[in-house]
């Protein structure tokens, strides 16, 4: 599994996995590859081509939004080779009259050469990339099974997608140690010529027994209602703090140097948020459910987070996806995050730039003794407090229709709008 990636609230989003927790490498961090032990032991790991001729037609019937994003995670997608994507193209094509169809794939990039990058061109994939910053940095946490870093072939990878000027972004990990390097892993991506960033906090506990028993090394979600007696974290879960402090390092960084030309996903969605936008992102929307997983055998699960038999919602082969999603929605699943929410939360100050973040990580107790806080709790708060002043000056540039790069100049100074661009509404 490269990583979980976070997706939008609106519409419906499938994360599909066709070759499931199939990867070539074997990340220290990683959620996914434990769920081989919910499959047989023989199990074929490629998605047949009847389900995804089925899924391909159902996720365009099924979306209602005129554009169709297909997201390929993993595992490792690659590992299917370039004509399971090319039959991909292919089973799409008819529904491009009716629909805009787009594709990402999130890769390792262990395997990317000069037809991959040519078929993502060709076809204008768009690419996420899982690199967590320099090489010290990046080996760390991300070997190959052999215990051998992955950052030079990553970065083979990386410098083909930019030969063949192939759109995409860094996906980087925030471990615990990571977060100890705020700058050196920022301007590490601008050096590399990287300017679409997503950080993604590490965060996994223990597995309970009754979880070995099933074969998982890690635990399963939080169940929000009630104390978790296992809160014990993996050592290389960031710590709370230290999530904050990472973000808040480069987001001073950023706000004076690089507004308008380096594209810090985090930092987006959190202005979004705050000009009265719904958050593009599932972790900080009040409500979950829209963001289903896919694994290769076409069984759909409530989210790439909760891919466990108790969450499944059916398979594409036999089952509507709408209809699946829908039942998601309006099941506990979906309206749980808010009706769980502690009051803590609820009288949170930045509550509406966070809602509380993903249910999965909400193991820890509110300092009143109620459960169901978010483990990064003190990060999230220290962050979403610390750049509400650099937004303020920020929604005052676009309710005035003046660029958001304007605020690199008033980062000492008070913001004063004297008029608007010229030619602006
Ligand atoms: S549990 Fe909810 S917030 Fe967490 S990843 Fe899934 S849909 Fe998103
Ligand atoms: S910052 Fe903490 S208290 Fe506030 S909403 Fe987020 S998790 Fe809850």
């Amino acid at each position: 599994m490269s990583e979980h990636s976070e997706t939008a609230t609106l519409g419906i989003h499938v994360l599909a996995k066709p070759i499931g927790p199939v990867c070539d490498i074997k990340c220290d961090y990683c959620f996914y590859l434990e769920k081989r032990a919910l499959f047989a032991s023989d199990e074929p790991y490629r998605m047949p081509d009847a389900v995804l001729a089925k899924y391909i037609e159902q996720y365009v019937e099924a979306q209602p939004t005129p554009v169709v994003e297909f997201v390929w995670h993993g595992g490792e997608p690659t590992l299917l080779g370039v004509d399971f994507f090319r039959r991909v193209v292919e089973l799409q094509a008819p529904y491009r009259a009716r629909k805009e169809i787009r594709n990402t794939l999130q890769t390792n990039a262990l395997s990317l050469d000069d037809e991959w990058c040519a078929f993502f061109k060709a076809n204008d994939f768009f690419i996420g990339v899982s690199l967590d910053g320099p090489q010290d940095i990046h080996d760390r946490y991300r070997k190959d099974r052999h215990g051998v870093g992955t950052f030079e072939r990553v970065m083979a990878g990386v410098r083909l997608l930019q030969k063949h000027q192939v759109e995409f972004n860094a996906l980087a990990c925030v471990g615990r140690d990571t977060a100890y390097r705020p700058l050196d892993v920022y301007r590490f991506f601008k050096d590399a010529g990287i300017h679409y960033i997503q950080f993604t906090p590490i965060v996994e506990r223990m597995p309970a027994p009754a979880m070995q028993t099933l074969g998982l090394w890690l635990a399963s979600p939080a169940t929000l209602d009630r104390e978790e007696p296992n809160t014990e974290v993996t050592p290389w879960t960031v710590e709370p703090e230290k999530y904050g402090d990472f973000l808040i390092a480069i987001y001073e960084e950023w706000v004076r140097k690089d507004v308008g030309t380096t594209f810090v996903m985090n930092f987006e969605w959190a202005l979004t948020v705050w000009v009265g936008e719904p958050s593009p992102v599932c972790i900080f929307s009040k409500t979950c459910g829209r963001a289903v997983a896919m694994e290769h055998d076409g069984s759909v699960f409530a989210c790439d987070h909760y891919v466990y038999p108790e969450y499944k919602l059916g398979n594409v082969l036999v089952d509507n996806l709408g209809e699946m999603v829908e039942r998601s929605v309006a099941s506990g699943f979906g309206p749980h995050k808010e009706t769980t929410l502690p009051r803590y939360c609820r009288e949170c100050e930045v509550k509406e730039a966070c809602w509380g973040g993903c249910p999965k990580h909400r193991f820890a107790t509110t300092p009143d003794g109620e459960p169901g806080l978010h483990y990064l709790c003190a990060g999230y708060k220290k962050f979403f407090r610390h750049i509400r002043k650099y937004l303020r000056a920020m929604g005052t540039l676009i309710e005035n229709d003046l660029p958001v790069s304007y605020v690199m100049q008033a980062i000492d100074a008070p913001l004063i709008v004297t008029g608007r661009k010229p030619g602006g509404g």
